[in-house]
């Protein structure tokens, strides 16, 4: 947990670029962006993957998505909103720290397959 990237974002080790915090929940932009407005979502206790998540955290993350994705609607207007959630190394999961993501999209040729 120590050694944890997204923990140290949490706690102002790392810096970051907040899009939104609650009590629950910390967003924050992705650092290698795939497509503009590339946000981050997470819970600020760590656990590792969704099956790790308890029972109550799903509700404050889900619905801080819900808050970021209007918020990236309206400054970024894109035409389309991908959310993605890599559970697992071989599901292409780099960070153990469950995020979701939230990756605006733009057409055809904004980057992102
Ligand atoms: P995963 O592949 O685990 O689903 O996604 C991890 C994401 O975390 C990647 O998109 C990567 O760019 C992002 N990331 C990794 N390290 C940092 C960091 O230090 N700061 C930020 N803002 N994003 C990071
Ligand atoms: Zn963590």
């Amino acid at each position: 947990m120590n050694d944890c990237i997204f923990c140290k974002i949490v706690n102002g080790d790392i810096p970051s670029a907040k899009v939104y915090e609650d009590e629950h929940v910390y967003a924050f932009l992705d650092i290698s962006q795939v497509t503009k407005g590339h946000t981050l979502v997470i819970p600020k206790v760590h656990k590792e993957n969704i099956f790790e998540l308890m029972p109550n955290m799903t509700a404050p993350l889900f619905e801080s998505v819900k808050k970021v994705a209007d918020a990236i609607q309206a400054t970024f207007s894109p035409k389309g909103l991908n959310l993605l959630n890599n559970n697992g190394e071989t599901a292409g999961q780099t960070v153990f720290h469950y995020h979701i993501h939230l990756i605006p999209r733009y057409g055809s040729n904004d980057g992102f397959h």
